[in-house]
């Protein structure tokens, strides 16, 4: 297994449920990427309920409230602790290579040889950031969402947030509430209310059953696996975060960034058109919540379907920003995250470095698996809750083909992993 996350550890408590002999490999400690590659306010958008694990419910008395990112590494610490994965941490995977009946895998600690290799090394170990960035001059500072912890670190003067979806928007918030004038680029995004007939939003979309849709029966997986985020925030109050709130409170919103020329950055004329698609597809979404709460008993408690006022589209938006003019002293670039696989010397990348994978079964390597991707499995996929279906799933295919092919590894006795220097 290479990654102790959540979805690296779930695989790793179902493994020990089968007997599988495994060996989780970690670059950093338990749960890296929450302690080190997030902003310092980031709750989870994932009510406390959400966050379960594999015979691990979350246990604390505010059900309801979102996590901090201390208590995020504090729960997936304790779900290690609680199943005791076998964890080696500070040990990062230099180099995964096929052999003979497995893979050869290299780390900065020594080789191993593997049976099988699960890559639960996270969706979003790189952000992306759209290769027009090379354009913007030197004066100007720039953050990606790894880089940005809070607003303190930007120079005092405006700011151009790119993307406005998840990270975007909470990240526009967040500068905006510090005095400093924000201007925020806006692509294709998905629209959520927090709250929905008094319930979160995210309780319809696991309750109605639309997060445990499955990849094998939706009719565009490619477009699905590649939707943004969200626009949704966690916090105490609840509060819904879309593009109405951020501009009542003085955001400028702007379209999509579509080039930066001559000093200038150029802005799409298509706010109209991207506001309706996302009222739309909301609008389709709370339908088929209705739809569901009208036929099902566990709807309970519900209030009466509500509707949410249209995107306001601002009269004139701006269509170019000139970067010289020293209005825009910094940007963040929060156009998403996508997975690193430098490592891995396998062929099972497409062309745009995607992983080749049928639910997680990678395509063309025997043995090799997948879990943590967007739409994995289900909707649900890269979700802390979502871990435990796929983990599930995936170990039972990997348990059949280590039983068909090598059947001494699924005896306890015979593990399926071992120190190169063994073999
Ligand atoms: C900004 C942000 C906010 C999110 N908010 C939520 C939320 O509110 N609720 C929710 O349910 N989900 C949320 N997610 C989605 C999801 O839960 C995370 O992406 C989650 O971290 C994925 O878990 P994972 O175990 O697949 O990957 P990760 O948590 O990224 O774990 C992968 C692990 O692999 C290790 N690793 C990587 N490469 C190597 C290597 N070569 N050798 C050894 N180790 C390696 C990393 O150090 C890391 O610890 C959010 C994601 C992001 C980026």
């Amino acid at each position: 297994m290479i990654g102790a996350g959540h979805a690296g550890l779930a695989v790793s408590r179902v493994l020990s449920e089968h007997s599988i002999d495994h060996v989780v490999l970690e670059r950093g400690e338990v749960a890296n990427s929450w302690r080190c590659e997030r902003w310092d306010s980031l709750r989870l958008l994932t009510p406390n309920w959400q966050s379960r694990l594999p015979g691990y419910p979350y246990r604390g008395a505010d059900p309801d409230g979102f996590m901090t990112m201390p208590e995020v590494v504090e729960h997936i610490s304790g779900f290690a602790e609680t199943v005791s994965a076998p964890v080696r941490t500070h040990t990062t995977v230099s180099a995964v290579r096929r052999i003979n009946g497995g893979y050869h895998i290299a780390t900065d600690d020594g080789e191993l040889r593997c049976r099988c290799v699960m890559l639960a090394s996270g969706a979003a170990n790189i952000p992306h950031v759209p290769p027009l960035h090379e354009a913007v001059s030197g004066h100007i500072e720039c953050f990606t969402a790894f880089e940005y912890h809070n607003p303190e670190q930007l120079p005092a003067g405006g700011v151009l947030v790119v993307g406005a979806s998840a990270t975007g928007v909470q990240l526009a918030d967040e500068i905006h509430r510090s005095g400093r004038p924000v201007t925020l680029s806006v692509g294709e995004h998905v629209r959520l209310p927090r709250t929905y007939r008094g319930h979160d939003v995210l309780w319809w979309m696991e309750s109605s059953g639309v997060w445990n849709q499955r990849y094998d029966e939706l009719d565009d997986l490619e477009r699905v696996r590649k939707l943004p985020s969200p626009q949704l925030i966690g916090t105490p109050e609840h509060a819904t975060l879309d593009l109405n709130v951020l501009s009542t409170a003085g955001v400028e919103i702007v379209g999509r960034l579509g080039a930066i020329r001559d000093g200038c950055a150029l802005f799409s004329g298509g706010l109209l058109n991207q506001f309706a698609l996302a009222d739309l597809k909301m609008q389709r979404l709370l339908d088929t919540f209705d739809d569901w709460a009208g036929n099902s008993e566990l709807a309970v408690e519900v209030r009466p379907p509500e509707r949410f006022a249209p995107t306001r589209v601002p009269t004139s938006p701006r269509l170019s920003l000139d970067l010289r003019r020293g209005e825009i002293r910094s940007i963040v670039w929060a156009t998403g995250f996508r997975p690193d696989y430098r490592w891995l010397d396998v062929p099972v990348l497409n062309h745009k470095g995607e992983l080749r994978h049928d639910g997680g079964v990678v395509v063309d390597a025997p043995g090799m698996y997948a879990i943590g991707l967007p739409v994995l499995r289900r909707r649900k996929s890269t979700f802390i809750l979502g871990a435990e279906d796929d983990a599930r799933e995936l170990v039972g295919h990997l348990a059949h083909y280590l039983a068909q092919e090598c059947p001494d590894a699924v005896n306890p006795a015979a593990p399926s992993w071992s120190q190169a220097a063994d073999l």
